[in-house]
């Protein structure tokens, strides 16, 4: 029996977690957490992103502060607003939502909030320190998939693990947390020769690419942990990871579905991130 790894009852536990650290913090403090969302433009899919991420805020009991920015907002406007962000005591983590609008420098924006609020862990000084080993908010994605790992005593240890995808925010820090935790770990990305023959190797497959249902039966040794980062769109408009499902779970041992896998987990450490900002503020 393949087992269907439940991504909304693991991030729900988490935000029963959280709430009672919401609680406590109001009780010892006087003060609520408080997370700030940039949103610039009218990005459809970054909206929807946004309004799930602060639904979640609300059910924990952290108080979110929305700044919705015209699609022509500047770089200058943009960094303006971090930088009162950043020295604003209410609040304790700072989100601007990605993609940015063509003519903004995302990378820019990400340098501009302070490490100590930036609850995504995107900037050099999350990143690095992750690198190190060392405390950090670390992304929220791969936190999302270890955790998800940990719940179902998922070992990592000696296991080798193959991500594909090589990207800023999932693939590399990804790998970094799988060898943190013992893995073996290897990184697919477009160049990869033959990536069905390095994945079928994989104890732990974890898939963050982007391309619809990418990965089939030919990538997937029996009995593998399947992770699948991706959300996209396939021909028929349906909401697809980067795994083909159907044909993966015949095999995996045990597969995160899209949606209700990897997607939750991420919000739910972006609140986990944004309580631990507060705390050690
Ligand atoms: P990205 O575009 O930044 O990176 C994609 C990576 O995939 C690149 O490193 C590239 O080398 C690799 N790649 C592309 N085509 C490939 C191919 N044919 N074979 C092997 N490797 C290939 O994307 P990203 O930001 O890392 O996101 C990846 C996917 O995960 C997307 O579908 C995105 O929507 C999704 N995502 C989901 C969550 C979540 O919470 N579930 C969070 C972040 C991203």
């Amino acid at each position: 029996m393949t087992l269907i790894i439940d991504g909304n009852h693991v991030a729900a536990s988490v935000r029963e977690q959280a709430k009672r650290s919401a609680q406590d913090y109001l009780q010892q403090t006087g003060k609520s957490i408080g997370l700030a969302v940039v949103l610039v433009g009218d990005d459809p899919a970054s909206a929807v992103y946004v309004r799930m991420k602060e639904q979640d805020c609300a059910e924990v009991g952290i108080q979110t502060f929305d700044h919705r920015l015209s699609e022509e907002t500047t770089q200058d406007e943009l960094n303006q607003l971090i930088g009162k962000l950043n020295a604003d005591e209410s609040v304790h983590g700072i989100l601007v939502q990605l993609p940015l609008p063509g003519h903004l420098d995302e990378e820019a924006a990400i340098a501009q909030i302070s490490p100590e609020k930036d609850v995504d862990g995107f900037t050099a000084e999350n990143l690095g320190r992750t690198l190190r080993g060392q405390n950090a908010l670390r992304a929220c994605t791969p936190l999302g998939v270890m955790r998800l790992l940990e719940h179902y005593d998922i070992d990592t240890c000696g296991k080798h693990a193959v991500v594909v995808g090589r990207s800023t925010i999932v693939g590399k820090p990804q790998s970094l947390l799988l060898l943190e935790k013992n893995a073996t770990v290897t990184i697919c990305h477009s160049r990869t020769a033959d990536l069905p023959a390095v994945c079928r190797q994989a104890d732990i497959l974890v898939a963050a690419v982007g391309v619809a249902e990418l990965l089939g039966a030919d990538c997937i040794k029996p009995g593998a942990v399947v992770i699948d980062v991706g959300i996209n769109r396939n021909k028929e408009g349906k909401l697809v990871g980067d795994v083909d499902f159907e044909a993966a779970s015949s095999l995996a041992g045990a597969i995160t579905p899209v949606p209700g896998g990897v997607g939750p987990m991420t919000r739910a450490m972006l609140i986990e991130n944004t309580i631990q900002s507060a705390l050690d503020a």
